[in-house]
């Protein structure tokens, strides 16, 4: 049985022909490469990684295929090396520093790390939302807001974080997976923004007593759901090609 690699995500099918699409990062089939028993041994998985790359291109084929021929058998997603550009008095030292802190980022997890922040403050912050509203006990819609504001102040970083590893683990493929990560992203920084303004100019939204409160809890419940479906591509995407779909 032969087995393929994905490029992009590191997932192993094992059959005749790769897949059509990757069932992980949805990678069409031209990013599978066969895997052999020789290219384990003659080349270490450090050495074969997609080609370093300045943040914000794509692999070039011709780094893809090199990585292609010489891909080994292994669960980690491969992790582009750090790009050493020549540096040019333009550049300078603020390009070297901005490269050695994402290289970082992306060693260090800072992408799940920093996720797990809002994803685990939204659902509270949304309950307190609810329970201000049904048992008209104000002050916990009060505390929604500030959960919220924690919300919303670390997507930024959270939409970085991913951005960084999209460009060092998967050299910036564009894939379905990604694009609905993005989305979603785009979709809780606009709603928490527009949340906390809310609250911010009219407090008693919040509460039992608004008017606006059912439309407040609704774009509340949009926001959860979005982070729940990011959530649940963003572990797909990381988890998913460990256990490869059943045959
Ligand atoms: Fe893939």
């Amino acid at each position: 049985m032969k087995k393929w690699q994905c490029m992009v995500c590191g997932y192993i099918h094992e059959g005749e022909e790769p897949p059509d699409e990757c069932p992980v990062c949805g990678a069409d089939k031209s990013e599978f490469v066969e895997i052999t028993e020789e290219a384990t041994e003659e080349s270490p998985a450090e050495e074969t990684a997609p080609a370093a790359d300045t943040p914000g291109e794509a692999v070039p084929e011709a780094a893809s295929a090199t990585a292609a021929s010489t891909a080994t058998v292994g669960d980690d997603i491969p992790i582009q090396e750090e790009a050493t550009p020549e540096p040019t008095p333009m550049v300078s030292k603020r390009m070297a520093y901005y490269d050695r802190i994402t290289a970082l980022m992306t060693e260090q997890h800072a992408h799940p790390i920093s996720t797990h922040i809002p994803n685990g403050v939204l659902p509270i912050s949304v309950i307190f939302l609810i329970m201000s509203i049904l048992l008209h006990f104000d002050e916990l819609g009060r505390a929604a807001f500030f959960n919220m504001v924690v919300v919303f102040l670390a997507t930024p970083f959270v939409i970085f974080s991913g951005y960084n590893d999209w460009q060092r683990r998967l050299g910036g493929h564009m894939t379905t997976i990604i694009r609905t990560k993005m989305i979603c992203a785009g979709i809780i920084l606009v709603l928490s923004f527009i949340v906390v303004v809310w609250w911010a100019i009219d407090p008693t939204v919040a509460t039992a007593a608004s008017p606006n409160r059912w439309l407040f809890l609704f774009l509340n419940l949009v926001l959860l759901a979005t982070a729940v479906v990011a959530g649940y591509f963003g572990g797909k995407l990381v988890f998913g090609y460990n256990t490869p779909p059943k045959q």
